[in-house]
């Protein structure tokens, strides 16, 4: 990897830093007035947003911390790079939104069988969910934008959070103007459960991508269909490919593949031919490490190698004598 490339890898991953404490302040800013409103007003709704968002707070530092991790280079104790640090974060970050979604449900569950809700529907709350609605919108609309350009899983994830927070409080705002129309106080405890209820699917979406990365998941179809396209290209210059491995950690993927190219090849060519491949698919997929074993002619094997390996075939081979 040559020099400008890594000052392109270093530039997106403090942009992807600056993207995450963007959000950790927002959503900081907006949790503590929701728990003081909450309280103050006894509306369990709105505490329950504002303890959810205080658990998406300490998501974003152990995210932020990840992802300064993560966007260190290679070195001696994490050849492979550290990629995964992101997919520990992301697994850190599912289990407390799970405990954080659990533990409200259940509240707001005592609460609607055996208890008596009295929130006070004050025109103040009212108006705070409107303004943190508003938030959200402005704040995760740039953060997309960021999470596009430095394709960064993280930030994305951060990006369509905060996206679920603008219908929260969005419908914590119509609630909320409708309890006190309605002077009817079950609404409150009927959004607490909803609140609790979105953060266990939160919790859920978190969880799956970071349980793939963690088990060595393959990447997805799409991706590797691309990354395949870019391979391919080089076909008149090899007889084939097989055994291609790939997995995804954090922001990187990790790509291993058996060259066959013909026998008489000299190291030297075939090297070239390996570096070139790399750049290609360095090209579409900017953090990708690629790793390409190189095989005289008579181990192609006409069908990928070990089954449901994908075989991109090239020039056939020379009969054998
Ligand atoms: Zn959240
Ligand atoms: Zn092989
Ligand atoms: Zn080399």
């Amino acid at each position: 990897m040559d020099e400008a490339e890594d000052r392109l890898r270093q530039q997106r991953g403090r942009r992807r830093i600056v993207a995450v404490a963007v959000a950790l302040i927002s959503g900081g800013t907006v949790s503590v007035a929701e728990i003081v409103i909450g309280l103050v007003f006894r509306l369990d709704s709105v505490l329950a947003e504002g303890l959810h968002t205080l658990a998406d707070m300490l998501d974003s530092v152990v995210a932020l911390l990840a992802v300064r991790q993560a966007a260190r280079p290679p070195d001696r104790s994490h050849p492979f790079g550290h990629g995964k640090f992101e997919s520990v974060a992301a697994l850190v970050e599912g289990v407390v939104i799970a405990a954080t979604g659990g533990g409200i449900c259940w509240s707001a569950f005592k609460t609607l069988v055996w208890g008596q809700p009295r929130p006070e529907f004050s025109g103040a709350a009212i108006a705070a969910m409107a303004a943190a609605a508003v938030l959200y919108l402005i704040v995760s609309t740039w953060l997309a934008r960021e999470a596009k350009q430095t394709a960064s899983p993280t930030v994305y994830a951060e990006a369509a959070h905060l996206r679920t927070h603008i219908y929260i409080t969005g419908g914590l705002f119509a609630g909320l103007w409708l309890g006190r129309a309605l002077a009817w106080p079950w609404v409150d405890s009927l959004m607490a459960l909803a609140v609790g209820f979105a953060l266990l699917k939160t919790a859920l979406d978190v969880l799956k991508p970071a349980f793939g990365q963690l088990t060595d998941q393959a990447l997805p179809d799409a991706d590797l269909k691309a990354i395949v396209q870019e391979l391919r290209q080089f076909g008149d210059e090899f007889i084939e490919m097989h055994r291609v491995r790939s997995r995804a950690a954090g922001v990187e993927r990790h790509l291993d593949v058996h060259l066959v190219v013909a026998p008489e090849t000299t190291v030297r060519v075939a090297h070239e031919l390996c570096d070139r491949m790399e750049r290609a698919v360095a090209r579409r997929f900017p953090d990708t490490l690629i790793t390409i074993h190189v095989e005289p002619a008579e181990k192609a094997t006409g069908d990928g190698g070990s089954p449901g390996q994908v075989l991109i075939a090239g020039q056939p081979a020379a009969p054998k004598r």
